[in-house]
């Protein structure tokens, strides 16, 4: 029965933490995915910097790389990785994570905020919005704005795949809830094919959609939501099938999650829905 799907599922490097949870897999008809690490690598590269003239890129680079030293989203490791350079932390003496915004700290005694456009306009700093495809730092100086980096990710290459599988094998709405802009999430979106996309998403509005959603199905469908965890565990939690992604997802999104796709591939996603049918056919 559901053992032997929950055995047939992780010998092909899916976890998943109960039979309920493989049974569930065939009433799913609303798959709600995170875009950055889940759709997208969530391994940034840096393609363009630009700072204002009273600093140079190099110095925007390494206030950005200490800025983002604490910081374990996908954005700052790829600008911690660019910068490339050993990090003294003695320079930080204070660090903030604000999520769906970026972050704030204090390096050499300068308070450096690096983040989107809402962290810039949280923060009251004068800028001009920066019109590039690609997801854009921008930086500011002791209450100044300073310049951007301009970064690029790239859609896994398994993406489509998944999107086709979890169609084929009944799920009605594809619907993508991402904390970056209009324009990365629909560029990624449209290529994907997925129905709906909802962008510059607070995590807190992230669950407000989830629960859109939830009111939405009748009772007997179920809402599946896939993520790396980095700033959505609440609305992991709040799904019926929590799926995370194992390599690139945190400990607690792995913790809060229902089932686990250790290699992070989106179609994997399908095969585990592959599994729930072939194991409920035994079963009846
Ligand atoms: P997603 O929904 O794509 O996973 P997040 O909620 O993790 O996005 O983040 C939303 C947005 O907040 C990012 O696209 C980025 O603009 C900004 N952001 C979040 N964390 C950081 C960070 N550490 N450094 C810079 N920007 C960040
Ligand atoms: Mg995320």
């Amino acid at each position: 029965g559901f053992f032997g799907g929950i055995g047939a599922s992780s010998r092909k490097g899916i976890l998943v933490k109960g039979g309920n949870f493989l049974e569930g897999l065939n009433d799913v008809k609303y798959v709600i995915m995170d875009k950055t690490g889940t759709l997208t690598k969530g391994e940034f590269e840096i393609t363009d910097i630009q700072s204002t003239p009273e600093f140079n890129n190099e110095e925007l680079l390494e206030l950005a790389a200490y800025a983002e030293t604490h910081s374990s989203h996908p954005i700052a490791v790829s600008i911690k990785e660019h910068y490339g350079k050993e990090i003294d932390e003695r320079r930080i003496d204070e660090y903030n994570d604000l999520s769906g915004h970026g972050v704030q700290a204090v390096v050499d005694g300068k308070e450096i905020l690096a983040g989107n456009a809402k962290l810039m306009a949280k923060y009251g700093i004068p800028f001009k919005e920066v019109e590039e495809v690609g997801t854009v730092v921008y930086l500011a100086i002791e209450g100044a704005y300073a310049g951007y980096l301009l970064i690029a990710d790239t859609i896994k290459e398994d993406a489509a795949e998944g999107i086709a599988l979890m169609k084929e094998k009944g799920v009605e709405h594809i619907i993508m809830l991402t904390g970056d802009s209009k324009a990365v999430a629909e560029a990624v979106g449209s290529k994907l094919g997925i129905d709906e996309i909802h962008s510059e998403l607070l995590p807190q509005d992230k669950v407000e959609k989830m629960e859109e959603i939830m009111v939405r199905k009748n009772k007997k469908e179920k809402v599946a939501f896939v993520g790396d965890g980095i700033n959505d565990t609440p609305v992991l939690a709040r799904s019926d099938i929590g799926i995370a992604m194992g390599g690139l997802g945190s400990d607690a999104a792995i913790e809060a999650a229902d089932i686990v796709i250790m290699d992070d591939k989106p179609s994997k996603i399908g095969t585990a829905m592959q599994v729930a049918k072939d194991t409920r056919q035994i079963v009846w």
